[in-house]
């Protein structure tokens, strides 16, 4: 069983959600898969925008910005013409739309709390899985949306939320296993949870790498890997020597976590967290070069375990 994470930059227009899905077809054939999607390129940080505007009283702009984001999206969607009959439909993505454009529209500086704040930024991720899971609908393979409102039980602490483990750990392999024994690939929002009354919070900025080692954990999955646009990790940041940067095939947990703190561009500790105490390797891999075998990331060096 493996975790597939694709960050924003993979799915930033229809062709690139086409590739993704090219990607989850060929792993498909190999393994049953999780898949856990961030939000198309760039919509969090519109989305945010858009909370600051209704914020500041200004809401009509809010609503401009928030028309250019769902035809952006609507667009993709026309161009994935899904063909399976599953939950991924394009109706559900104008729903989707309808009901945050209602609430951007009801919204004023004074209700725009963090819990509705976190429940418009959860749209990024709820309609990219839907997109995504058209796309391999496209392919002929079963795929199902999924958000992990309904996988991943958090605390309510709304913009910042804490995964309650045991909770989270029942829940998601209650829900996600019968798909995955019925040769349905998953397609999870990254980013989100909820508390325990179905309200949807947020794990905070660039969270979605935890959602997927969180959900791998629950599942008990054989490997996770971040797919994301560089090769793998280097141990200091290319764009500034490019000829001094060296490629590291692999490394163990402590090792990516002593790099993560020395300022080195890798994992968050916090990412690697779930997979610890599971002994669950981690890989990142480059969407735009997918031959390269990436960066594996686990308990000790393969090279010298025995
Ligand atoms: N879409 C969210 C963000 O941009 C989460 C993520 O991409 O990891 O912060
Ligand atoms: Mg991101």
């Amino acid at each position: 069983m493996q975790v597939l994470k694709f960050g924003g930059s993979s799915l930033h227009d229809a062709d690139a959600i086409r590739h993704v899905a090219g990607l989850i077809r060929e792993e498909s054939a190999r393994d049953r898969i999780l898949v856990v999607c961030s939000a198309c390129g760039g919509v969090t940080n519109a989305l945010v925008r858009i909370v600051e505007l209704v914020r500041s009283g200004q809401t009509s702009r809010a609503l401009d910005e928030f028309d250019a984001l769902a035809v952006r999206h609507l667009e993709i969607s026309a161009n994935l013409k899904g063909v399976c009959e599953l939950p991924a439909t394009p109706s559900e993505i104008h729903r989707l739309m309808a009901a945050t454009q209602a609430s951007i529209s009801g919204a004023t500086a004074l209700t725009a709390n963090s819990e509705w704040s976190d429940w418009v930024l959860s749209f990024g991720e709820r309609i990219s899985v839907r997109l995504v899971a058209l796309a391999l609908n496209e392919l002929g393979i079963a795929a199902k949306a999924i958000d992990a409102s309904e996988l991943i039980v958090t605390n309510d602490q709304f913009g910042a939320a804490s995964p309650i483990l045991d909770e989270t750990h029942a829940r998601a392999s209650r829900n996600v296993r019968p798909l995955l024994q019925d040769g349905i690939v998953p397609v999870v929002t990254g980013f989100i949870g909820a508390t325990r009354d179905a309200r949807i919070t947020t794990l905070g900025r660039n969270s979605s790498d935890f959602s997927a080692t969180l959900l791998a954990a629950a599942i008990g999955a054989d490997e996770v890997s971040i797919w994301t646009d560089v090769d793998g990790v280097f141990d200091r940041d290319p764009r500034n020597g490019a000829d001094t940067a060296v490629f590291l095939d692999e490394l163990s947990y402590e090792e990516a976590i002593n790099l993560a703190r020395s300022g080195a561009k890798v994992l968050h500790p916090q990412t690697l967290e779930p997979l610890i105490g599971a002994s669950i390797p981690v890989r990142i891999r480059n969407t735009f070069n997918p031959r390269h075998t990436g960066t594996w990331i686990g308990p000790e060096l393969r090279s010298i375990a025995v």
